[in-house]
């Protein structure tokens, strides 16, 4: 175990008690929420051409307090039990703040994705799988996983499919993974909702304009530039969704082989296509390449957005920054000491537990999709739509007047699946955040979105316990 893995779950330690001891919780129950329920660890055999190797996987269930319990699959080589309890812990929080009915869990494989083609990805996952049903770590009432880093809808519907293989007849079976390619009982809108999310929380918090004007930030996302770690699914979504529906302007990119720079700003659909082709970001054209990767962190912005992994912000280079935003669209990505120093700097953190939550906002939607075998939008698109056109075509025989056919289409038009997720999720980012700022502005005590995130949580799990009759 490094030092750097064994800070990630050590800061949300150090968080959880800065934000416990402003509540008025009993000491049993504050301790009740803060430890992992259950923790599996497992190691197995892969034949990878004419060789066996052996793999270390994990899944932590942190909090039974709500079932099912729900967290992502994590493939990467750096993956340990400390990191996988952290972010096991986060989903918790997570899910209590923008009020998904789940506890928190994640999962870990340790294998680095660039070693293995797609063929021993799959027998990886599958046999991954396998070890969860043996144990009871996965199924649709007990424990949901979905992707996070390494991992996306391929790996989900090999999960799916295994599960589906050992569960012959299981009418709910569909909702034991999420994250699914839509036609495998998928959901449109997972794909992105993380990175949408992220933009629909960046939006609330900046449209106060008296919190702005007391954070010295001018209001709205439009016009604010962006510098982004990690070109994978939360960024890439970030950026584009940022730029194309906030006017955002992203002008500096960070991936593994390096920094791109463009005060101008990056097209973020072009940079995607380039990398697949050139397999880098360096050389995409109008940009320059930074001296070190590293140097992301350091660059004159209004946002900086890690979206790689964790402990990317730390004591070494949190002096550096220079940006008065940060949003956590990775787990983890500020220490607690960086935050100390970043704080003092009079920077905003917008934390991870509440930012990137639209991953599991829509992964509960995708669940509830499954469970009641039906499309959104199927039952009543077109009863809405009939209803929007009469009342469309009576004002225009009252008036006499014709309504543009473009407009009326659009006017009349009923909501599909992904408007109504979109929908969801916008409303989702919006009140949690007003629930958060309540508790930033009231309590006197708290001085950071992130202590205001963590109480909010808390109070939340610790009246579930109460309701339950333990800890009254
Ligand atoms: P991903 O695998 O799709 O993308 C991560 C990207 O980061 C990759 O392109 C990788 O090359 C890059 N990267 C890794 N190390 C880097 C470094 N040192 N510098 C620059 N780039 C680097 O993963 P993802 O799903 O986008 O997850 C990213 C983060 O967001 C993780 O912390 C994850 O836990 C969190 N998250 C993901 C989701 C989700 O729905 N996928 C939901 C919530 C939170």
């Amino acid at each position: 175990m490094s030092d750097k893995q064994a800070n990630f779950y050590q800061s949300v330690e150090r968080n959880y008690d800065k934000a416990a001891a402003l509540t008025n919780h009993p000491k049993g129950l504050l301790e009740q929420i803060k430890v992992c329920n259950a923790i599996y660890q497992m190691n197995f055999p892969i034949k990878i051409g004419n060789s066996y190797e052996v793999i270390e996987a994990y899944r932590v269930q942190h909090s039974h307090h709500r079932l099912p319990t729900k967290g992502g699959i994590r493939f990467s080589h750096m993956v340990n039990q400390e990191e996988v309890m952290a972010l096991a812990t986060l989903m918790t929080y997570k899910c209590a703040i923008v009020d998904v009915p789940f506890g928190g869990a994640k999962g870990g494989v340790k294998v680095s994705t660039r070693k293995y083609n797609a063929e021993q990805l799959e027998k990886i996952t599958r046999r991954y799988t396998v070890e969860l049903v043996r144990k009871n770590f996965i199924g649709p009432g007990t424990d949901v996983p979905a992707p996070d880093y390494g991992t996306g809808s391929r790996e989900m519907a090999w999960i799916l499919d295994t599960y589906q293989q050992l569960n012959n007849g299981e009418l709910d079976s569909a909702a034991c993974v999420t994250g699914k390619p839509v036609n495998q009982n998928g959901i449109r809108g997972r794909t992105e909702a993380t990175g949408r999310g992220v933009f629909y929380g960046l939006k609330e918090m900046l449209s106060n304009a008296s919190d702005c004007a007391e954070w010295g930030i001018e209001p709205g996302i439009e016009g604010k530039t962006m510098v982004i770690q990690g070109l994978g699914n939360v960024g890439s979504f970030t950026g584009s969704i940022s730029t194309k529906e906030g006017g955002a302007k992203v002008i500096a990119i960070s991936e593994i082989e390096g920094t791109i720079y463009n005060p101008k700003g990056i097209d973020i659909d072009k940079l995607l296509k380039y990398r697949k082709s050139k397999g880098s970001i360096i050389g995409f054209p109008g940009t320059k390449k930074l001296k070190e990767r590293g140097d992301w962190v350091g660059i004159e912005c209004d946002i900086l957005v890690p979206a790689a992994l964790e402990s990317q912000i730390t004591k070494a280079n949190a002096k550096k920054v220079k940006a008065k935003i940060i949003a956590e669209a990775a787990n983890g990505p500020v220490t607690a000491d960086a935050e100390a120093i970043l704080l003092k700097k009079g920077c905003i953190i917008v934390p991870d537990m509440y930012l990137n939550a639209g991953g599991v906002t829509v992964s509960y939607f995708e669940w509830l999709k499954n469970l009641s075998h039906v499309r959104y939008g199927r039952i009543e698109k077109r009863f809405d739509q009939n209803a929007y056109t009469n009342i469309v075509n009576l004002i225009e025989s009252m008036t006499g007047k014709k309504v543009n056919e473009r407009r009326k289409s659009f006017i009349t038009r009923g909501a599909d699946e992904v408007d109504l997720v979109r929908s969801g999720l916008e409303e989702t980012m919006i009140t949690s955040y007003q629930q958060i700022r309540e508790v930033y502005r009231r309590k006197k005590k708290v001085k950071d979105l992130r202590t205001a995130a963590f109480i909010t949580a808390i109070n939340k799990v610790a009246n579930d316990y109460t309701t339950m009759g333990i800890f009254p």
